[in-house]
């Protein structure tokens, strides 16, 4: 019998892979295939996609099939595949990069009118199309989309692995990983990742048992970067190898007590912030690159070489700035609150592009995603649809003190703090701050000398 393809992209799962199921269901025998499309280009992403693949073949074995790697733009690498094998359907799940979309207008321009291509919505809540204001536009603004988004009632209720996997036999030839060269980068930076992670559906489905213990102390405890408070699924849930659904179900049935009960609320709501972004891309396709308020492409930014390459180094001298950046060179990651101080610091205190550090992070996050990412850089910068006021401009020293209370996170990152070797501030901050307000006042003179007749 012809066999069919899975093309896995990010859903790097086998249990609630709608494109899988549906695959299984056709009845015909199946191809698991994953195509290096050069879309992922940060390094830690790219150490992270090694072992997540290397995972999902390990899955994939248990049901007597195995992972078939190849590189190259989909269309051509799946109308190869279709040639060698006479398949004669593909099998796979939306994204909303713009990349993506451009990749999946080029597989249905290709392939579309000779096989049947099923395409599947299973890395949302709520599909993109599913929520607009009365007047049918986009929401802008978290909140109301929250409200909106919620009352469409729960999403769907996952679905388990499949059992068994009828394999199309022989499989076609496959590369090695080690042909996709995704670990080009330096052996010790790999070595903080290793100690902190264990990339794969098996590492993210241990991340979801953990939540029922989380959930107590989630609302007093998110923000304290000091502990270990937050559930860590995010490159998990990057990648696909849990599902967004999986993790909103088991918050939604975990823990009892009333203290569990916030804490699952305030967990829900991050899960539909990973929504908004994703959302906000699929609407606003821009959003990496163009800053969302118009008027902020005429912000006098000024970047200083030497004040950047501190801060991507850790050596700013304020010790919350260098213990997150420290933090997210050696494991991949940074705490959600230091994510906004360093995020801060570069666009207000350093007056850098919101942009460019959007692009440090997204080379250095093993949890880069494109959506939340930039979503999260406008926010802070100001320049966002949903945009933290501009005149909030983070004291490190008081952040630090207020979030790492016993300095137990910087003595952590840093622990040269209290030595004369530490580096004296770059920049002081209460001048830097006098400096981002009269920057941000001068756009809002424009905006106003703009619309004045
Ligand atoms: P938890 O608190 O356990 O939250 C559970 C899940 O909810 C997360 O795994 C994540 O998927 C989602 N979530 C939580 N907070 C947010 C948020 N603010 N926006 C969107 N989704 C959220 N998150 C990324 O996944 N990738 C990024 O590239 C990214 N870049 C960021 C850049 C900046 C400047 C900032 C301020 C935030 C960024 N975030 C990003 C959001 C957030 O910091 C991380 O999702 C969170 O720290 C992940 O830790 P956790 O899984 O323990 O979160």
């Amino acid at each position: 019998m012809r066999p069919v393809i899975l093309w896995f992209r990010r859903n790097l799962r086998l249990a609630d892979n709608a494109a899988l199921l549906a695959a299984v269901e056709s009845g015909q025998p199946v191809i698991p295939l994953y195509i290096a499309d050069g879309q992922d280009k940060g390094t830690a992403s790219r150490w992270w996609l090694h072992h997540s693949l290397s995972s999902l073949d390990s899955g994939l074995r248990q049901l007597g099939a195995s992972l078939v790697l190849r590189s190259g733009p989909p269309q051509l690498v799946l109308d190869e595949l279709c040639k060698e094998t006479g398949a004669t359907a593909v099998y796979f799940a939306r994204r909303f990069e713009p990349e993506s979309r451009r990749q999946q207008d080029d597989v249905n321009d290709a392939l579309g009118s000779r096989l049947d291509l099923h395409c599947y919505d299973d890395s949302l809540l709520q599909v993109p199309e599913s929520i607009s204001t009365q007047a049918g536009n986009p929401y802008r603004v978290f909140t109301p989309f929250w409200n909106a988004a919620r009352s469409l009632g729960e999403p769907d209720v996952p679905s388990p692995a499949p059992q068994t996997l009828r394999v199309f036999d022989p499989l076609p030839e496959s590369v090695s990983i080690d042909d996709l060269a995704l670990l080009t980068d330096a052996a010790d930076r790999h070595h903080g990742y290793e100690s902190a992670w264990k990339p794969g559906e098996p590492g993210g489905l241990e991340r979801i048992d953990d939540l029922e213990s989380l959930l107590g102390d989630y609302v007093t405890s998110r923000d304290r970067p000091d502990k270990d408070a937050t559930s860590r699924l995010s490159p998990h849930l990057c990648f696909g190898e849990v599902s967004v659904r999986q993790v909103w179900h088991a918050t939604r049935q975990a823990g009892a007590s009333a203290a569990s009960a916030s804490g699952r609320e305030a967990l829900l709501r991050q899960l539909y912030w990973r929504d908004f972004s994703s959302y906000l891309l699929f609407h606003f396709p821009d959003l990496p690159h163009k800053p969302l308020r118009a008027e902020f492409e005429e912000f006098p930014w000024s970047v200083d070489d030497s004040q950047l390459h501190a801060w991507q180094e850790g050596t700013t001298g304020y010790p919350i700035v260098d213990a997150g950046m420290r933090q997210l060179r050696e494991t991949g990651w940074m705490h959600n609150r230091v994510r906004m101080i360093v995020a801060s610091f570069l666009i207000k205190d350093l007056l850098v592009p919101w942009q460019i550090g959007a692009e440090w992070f997204l080379d250095r996050l093993v949890d880069a995603d494109l959506a939340n990412n930039s979503a999260s850089w406008q926010w802070v910068a100001g320049s966002g649809t949903d945009a933290a006021p501009y005149f909030r401009v983070f004291n490190p020293t008081l952040q630090g003190k207020k979030f790492d209370p016993q300095g137990s996170y910087v003595r952590r990152w840093v622990p040269e703090v209290s030595e004369s070797a530490y580096p004296a501030p770059i920049v002081d901050h209460g001048e830097a701050r006098r400096r981002a307000l009269d920057a941000y006042a001068s756009i809002r003179g424009m905006r106003t000398s703009k619309q004045a007749p």
